[in-house]
């Protein structure tokens, strides 16, 4: 079903002149309303005139995640506190004022959300007869309130899940008749895992899931759609844009719908120039209808790609494939959630060492292990072995919270990681070649 054709299969000549007139309006409204956008326009002698519609887009500046952080808490929040409906608050890491990016809805965000979870919601097939369970425990727990809202927008029964063990799950399941589920990868995961080694699979009703919250591949797919019967759908959002809901999967199963009349996409490559159709380059985003936090060109720093052919569904909207590198590019560890970046600089600070490094996460006895692999190690034998691991594994203990076992890479070698970690030569190329800091989340692969 789709909740809004008016909207959702627009043309995309009318798509792009609705995109125009929103463009053309935000501008304005965030030169009036937001100090911070007025300066940076300033900056570059930009005035709101020079905005007439999505050719323009290119004109406007980038806003990124440090623009956020330095604005904390409140610096670009557009309309007066009592006209905010909601805050939220994405915490990176040990809960230090300076490390969080505050979002401020006000009602019309929030329908925005509503309309946006809906959206979604239909796209999975689910709808006024479903019981959904939406489950996303404590650090995740906004999501939920989407995903309420959503369902609630469609006319399903909603059931609140912050106890997202298996056995929790699997009873409600059975006990309320779920035929729905809104949950992270990991979660539904276990959940298959333990409905599959118990044979439950009868006693459910489940037809669909809605993933998302936490990167995972199809490989994920395939095995929890095997395992319950059912399609299992991606779902995407960052807390600065609306959270779960920016873009959702249909029953095509290609790639995820961007709510493209609220939500701006670009793809640009490594010089912030527009990357051809179908390209993978950096997620940007311009909020079109915020007015809480309204962003212009936000740099997401996730990697994708982006279709714009009509899908079988019948959506005009673009599709866009799943970020490669987790959604916001954060790390979460043992409850609390760390941007790369904070960890890059932790490494990067360490005197008498250049190298890179592969952060590996994993899980013994349902806890996160870290292991912190040192590559490329450049004027090896500076600092004995032993020192090198010490001050690693401080830095990246100082910044997570978890003290990592530390190894390091002979030069240009993998095998020292593949009988301990498991790490691919493809892995070990790109970390080579890439950032400073890699990520192999092993509890999502
Ligand atoms: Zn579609």
């Amino acid at each position: 079903m789709i909740w809004n054709k008016a909207r959702e299969c627009m043309s995309r000549d009318e798509l792009a002149v609705l995109q125009g007139k929103r463009l053309v309006e935000l501008v304005r409204y965030v030169y009036d309303k937001v100090e911070y956008y007025r300066k940076k326009m300033w900056s570059i002698g930009l005035e709101p005139d020079d905005i007439r519609g999505i050719e323009d887009l290119e004109k406007l500046p980038f806003t990124t995640r440090e623009d956020l952080i330095e604005a904390y808490p409140l610096g670009k929040i557009a309309v007066s506190g009592s006209r905010i409906a909601s805050y939220q608050f994405s915490n990176h890491g040990d809960g230090h004022a300076g490390m969080e990016t505050a979002a401020g809805y006000t009602q019309m965000d929030m329908d925005i959300w509503k309309e946006c979870m809906a959206r979604s919601i239909s796209m999975a097939g689910l709808g006024e007869q479903d019981v959904i369970q939406v489950a996303y425990s404590d650090g995740l727990c906004t999501e939920g309130l989407g995903a309420q809202y959503g369902a609630e927008a469609v006319g399903a029964a909603v059931v609140l899940s912050p106890d997202c063990r298996p056995a929790a799950l699997v009873a409600r399941m059975r006990r309320l008749g779920v035929t729905g589920m809104i949950s992270t990868p990991v979660h539904l995961k276990c959940l298959a895992q333990m409905v599959e080694e118990r044979g439950l699979r009868n006693s459910l009703h489940l037809k669909a899931a809605i993933c998302g919250g936490e990167s995972w591949t199809e490989g994920i797919r395939e095995k929890i759609q095997r395992r319950l019967g059912i399609r299992l759908y991606g779902i995407f959002g960052l807390n600065e844009l609306t959270r779960l809901g920016v873009a959702c999967e249909c029953e095509c199963q290609k790639g995820m719908h961007i709510q493209e009349d609220f939500f701006l996409a670009e793809i640009l490559d490594t010089h912030m120039k527009l990357v051809l159709p179908g390209g993978r380059g950096e997620l940007v985003f311009t909020t079109l209808q915020k007015k809480g936090v309204p962003l212009i060109r936000y740099r997401t720093g996730g990697i994708t790609g982006i279709y714009y052919e009509r899908c079988e569904c019948g959506r005009t909207m673009a599709r866009m494939d799943r970020l490669s590198h987790g959604i916001d590019d954060v790390v979460q560890v043992r409850g609390g959630s760390v941007p790369v970046s904070r960890i890059e600089e932790a490494l990067s600070g360490l005197q008498g060492i250049d190298a890179s490094y592969i952060i590996c996460i994993g899980m013994e006895h349902n806890v996160d292990v870290v292991d912190v692999c040192i590559i490329n190690m450049k004027g090896e034998g500076a600092l004995p072995a032993a020192d090198v691991k010490r001050l690693a594994a401080g830095a990246v203990a100082a910044v997570i919270g978890v003290e990592p076992e530390v190894h390091i890479a002979e030069r240009g070698k993998t095998e020292t990681f593949d009988g301990i970690l498991g790490i691919t030569d493809e892995v070990f190329q790109e970390a080579l070649e890439g950032r400073k800091v890699t990520i192999v989340d092993r509890r999502r692969y």
